[in-house]
């Protein structure tokens, strides 16, 4: 892997500001200052910047912006899969955090320390996870007061015992829809609104608790989490 790609992987550098970093002479590989972006570095390379030791097979944490028609699993199947997006050596060895459906975009965590990934998925965390909706058939007011006063109530959703925790849907247009829920059912933003007998058109994932997705970040790509990052779960 190129040097600036690298450390684009390992730190919060953007591409630009590691060739910055590299331009000043704050990149040591194996030892040595090494200023071109281009240069190649491998599984053995010891790769430290400001004098830290940067840990390419330690645990990692990722998020991606994850785009439309990408699966979220560990598995190869009928469609692409995030892990498929991250150049990183050892990428079989990280899982995404939780889910988004193939034709859901934005927001998803990667690691492989499966301690971190239990606190952030663990129902008993209740963590809120942010979600940008736009509807089929737009929400007329007389209707938005049912379904604000339904989503916060809960909604008993098709073969569930129990109702969903309450959400809070926030009205952005008639039409696009700021949700936050707390638990994690199987499709269930798209299955609160059919509940409400409306359909999701496009849905897109803000955020997770303190975690908000990178708007530097084009779908497809991802970055290292910083360290208040990682701590924040
Ligand atoms: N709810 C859904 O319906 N789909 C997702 O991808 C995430 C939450």
């Amino acid at each position: 892997m190129r040097l600036d790609k690298f450390l684009c992987e390992t730190t919060d550098l953007t591409r630009s500001l590691a060739k910055k970093a590299l331009h000043r002479g704050e990149v040591n590989v194996d030892g040595e200052v090494i200023r071109n972006p281009a240069v190649h570095v491998g599984e053995g390379s010891a790769v430290d910047w400001l004098g830290k030791r940067l840990a390419p097979f330690g645990l990692r944490y990722l998020m991606m912006n994850k785009p439309l028609g990408v699966e979220c699993t560990t598995r190869a199947g009928r469609y692409q899969t995030v892990l498929e997006l991250i150049d990183l050596p050892k990428v079989e060895r990280l899982h995404p955090v939780g889910r988004l459906d193939v034709d859901t975009t934005g927001l998803v965590l990667l690691t492989d320390d499966g301690q971190w990934s239990h606190r952030v998925t663990s129902p008993r965390t209740r963590c809120p996870k942010v979600y940008l909706a736009s509807l089929a058939e737009p929400l007329q007011d007389s209707m938005l007061e049912t379904a604000i006063a339904a989503f916060a109530e809960g909604l008993l959703l098709d073969g569930e015992q129990q109702p969903t925790h309450p959400a809070r849907l926030e009205a952005l247009s008639p039409e696009r829809f700021r949700i936050t829920v707390t638990d994690g059912k199987y499709h269930q933003v798209r299955r609160m609104f059919a509940a409400i007998g409306n359909r999701i058109e496009t849905l897109h994932r803000e955020s997770i608790g303190p975690l908000v997705l990178d708007p530097d970040l084009e779908p497809g790509e991802c970055r290292m989490l910083r360290d208040e990052e990682i701590a924040a779960f």
